[in-house]
């Protein structure tokens, strides 16, 4: 049974003392569970005192982004070798990074390589902007990003990603429109379509997707609960104790119904 994987991306919010007392607060609410993983994801400088911090057996720590060269005269960038002892999990290619920072497929495909190369598992951010998929072109957009992002994948690396779907209409940052659990369910189906005609039947299968768009304690049990659907990634809920505590707890809960008594 895959663990369902909930993700906290905390982005640039939070200094070090505030991170510090969240994860704390976390610690307080968020136990062991051997079929829930936890994640959190905050700014660069905070990890490395939340790793000495964190219960490992609890949580995980993600880098919300790295840069694709290991060393060099890259001024300002931090790259996954710098990071790999610190984090088990990579987030790649979010949407801000390529609203705000204008990160092509390209680069996000040397940010995947990358990342695996440093035995990082990435968590490939996908998904479509408004505009896109007002045009009907939702399902081009996933292909056209798997494709790029995947390219230097081997079948025997893809199984240890992560994928997260993540409309850029429901992300709260933007437009934060609610999102259908139906269209949802569409898109995760088609993400594993693509898997499957890159990499084969086993590899769709494996692959773990995550919904990621506004998810809060009150619908995260419906983004859960949608077949097919690994774990959510958290933006905006998860700097709020009581919201991000909520959706651990419909995690607990959908993990007690799934697992056979
Ligand atoms: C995100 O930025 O990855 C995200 C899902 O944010 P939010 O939950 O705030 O929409």
């Amino acid at each position: 049974m895959k663990r369902i994987l909930v993700v906290a991306n905390w982005k640039m919010n939070l200094n070090t003392h505030e991170a510090s007392t969240l994860l704390h607060r976390y610690h307080q609410h968020i136990a062991t569970h051997r079929d829930i993983e936890v994640v959190v994801a905050p700014s660069l400088l905070s990890l490395q005192p939340l790793s000495v911090e964190m219960d490992r057996h609890r949580f995980r720590l993600a880098s919300q982004d790295a840069y694709f060269k290991d060393e060099g005269s890259y001024t300002g960038e931090v790259s996954f070798a710098m990071l790999r002892d610190l984090v088990h999990y990579g987030i790649v290619g979010h949407s801000a990074r390529r609203v705000y920072f204008g990160e092509t497929l390209e680069v996000i495909r040397e940010k995947v390589a990358a990342a695996v190369r440093n035995g990082i598992t990435p968590i490939l951010c996908i998904g479509e902007t408004k505009q896109e998929r007002d045009a009907g072109e939702t399902k081009q957009v996933i292909h056209d990003h798997l494709t790029t992002a995947l390219k230097n994948i081997t079948s025997d690396e893809i199984e240890n990603i992560v994928i997260a779907y993540e409309p850029i209409w429901a992300i709260s940052t933007f437009d934060g429109e609610p999102a259908k659990p139906s269209d949802m369910q569409k898109a995760i189906e088609y993400i594993r379509f693509q898997i499957k005609e890159l990499y084969g039947e086993r590899a769709a299968k494996a692959v773990r997707v995550l919904y990621g768009g506004s998810v809060s304690d009150d619908d995260a049990s419906v983004f859960l609960g949608i077949p097919g659907c690994d774990g959510v990634l958290v933006g905006a809920a998860s700097l709020n104790y009581a919201k991000f505590t909520g959706i651990v707890d419909a995690a607990y809960r959908l993990a007690r119904e799934r697992r056979p008594s």
